[in-house]
């Protein structure tokens, strides 16, 4: 049992959730395989359908929203969890099903927040498949349920959102000034096959790969030149991005220079300067002092946000790990809790 901490609030920014009727779908999918997506089999075909008890015990937390959940948070010395709808999210959906679903699933995260305002806040699903409708649904959860602004699980049935026929999505954020968290998905049906047979596509390597492929796609796509208020957070301390920004810059303006690719464009600024001025990391999974303290000093202090990634990485040792970071109080304060006030606006 780890006290609340009486110095700061310990908020936690990717912590994960789902209906159970969002399981039953899932379940069907596994079932009857109604989808092309290697990913996804090998995911939910562990966490869904094995009998271990690391996948029941996913099984059983990830579907509470209520007491099991609060008394995992009080054992851990969690004030306060951001809720997201895990990955894939609704994102394996026809449109008009995914749509309904990103409602349904939002009216009943913000019942939840509703009934314990001090412990839960939330991030909406939206249905990339359908941008427009997307756009709306991101602007009522944000006026209307209080919620804090969009979840993305990265890739949307193999397409990635530098495609300029989802930008109402970004539009809709700047318009809002709410933040666009891209989670990792499993990396899309045309990456994911060399991962699978070491089982390397999910957290242990392939949701990183294919996150920063997918914001890198973003940044040369111009995303940030047409939208430079656009906030995006990334969870994993970045995906890994902090370490590249020199090798990044470096490449990308040999490409540009010897105008090599028709989808690579000059940019208003170098991509690392992006990833420093619209981006915001949290820590999820990644508790170890020293990829933090890195993308501290690459992204700033008010850059980088606590998460914990439950129910994925509950882990008891990893909250007092991060008590005994080697920064000061006031800059614990922000990693915990004020830089995640002001991005996500909280009470
Ligand atoms: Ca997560």
């Amino acid at each position: 049992m780890i006290p609340q901490n009486p110095h700061y609030k310990r908020i936690a920014t990717e912590e994960g959730w789902m209906t159970p009727e969002l399981m039953k779908m899932y379940l069907h999918i596994l079932e009857n395989k109604t989808i092309h997506d290697p990913g996804f089999f090998n995911l939910w075909g562990f966490f869904a359908q094995n009998s271990s008890p690391r996948a029941k015990d996913l099984f059983a937390r990830i579907q509470d929203l209520g007491e099991r959940r609060l008394s995992d948070m009080d054992a851990t010395g969690i004030d306060m969890q951001l809720l997201m709808l895990t990955a894939p999210g609704v994102q394996v959906f026809e449109k008009n099903i995914a749509v309904d679903l990103a409602r349904s699933t939002n009216d009943q995260l913000a019942q939840t927040i509703k009934a314990h305002p001090t412990r839960f806040c939330g991030l909406a699903a939206i249905a990339p498949q359908d941008p427009e409708s997307a756009a709306k649904e991101m602007e009522r959860a944000v006026h209307h349920l209080g919620l804090k602004g969009a979840l993305i699980n990265s890739h949307t049935q193999g397409e990635y959102l530098d495609d300029e026929k989802f930008w109402a999505i970004f539009e809709a954020a700047e318009a809002l000034d709410v933040p666009i968290y891209i989670h990792p998905n499993s990396p899309s049906p045309q990456m994911v096959e060399p991962y699978l047979s070491r089982c390397l596509d999910a957290a242990i390597c392939g949701f990183a790969a294919e996150t920063s492929l997918h914001v890198l796609r973003l940044i040369v796509s111009g995303v940030f030149d047409r939208f430079p208020k656009l906030k995006i957070v990334l969870g994993h301390l970045g995906e890994g991005l902090p370490y590249w920004h020199y090798r990044i810059d470096f490449m990308h303006a040999g490409i540009v220079r010897s105008n090599r690719s028709e989808g690579v464009k000059p940019l208003k600024k170098k991509p690392s300067e992006y990833l420093r001025e619209n981006f915001w990391y949290t820590s999820s999974g990644m508790a170890w002092e020293p990829a933090i303290t890195f993308a501290q000093k690459i992204m700033g202090m008010d850059r980088v946000l606590y998460a914990m990634d439950y129910p994925y990485q509950y882990v008891e040792e990893e909250v007092l790990a991060m008590d005994q970071l080697p920064l000061t109080l006031e800059e614990k304060k922000m990693f915990f809790q004020t830089n995640a006030q002001k991005l996500f606006r909280l009470e």
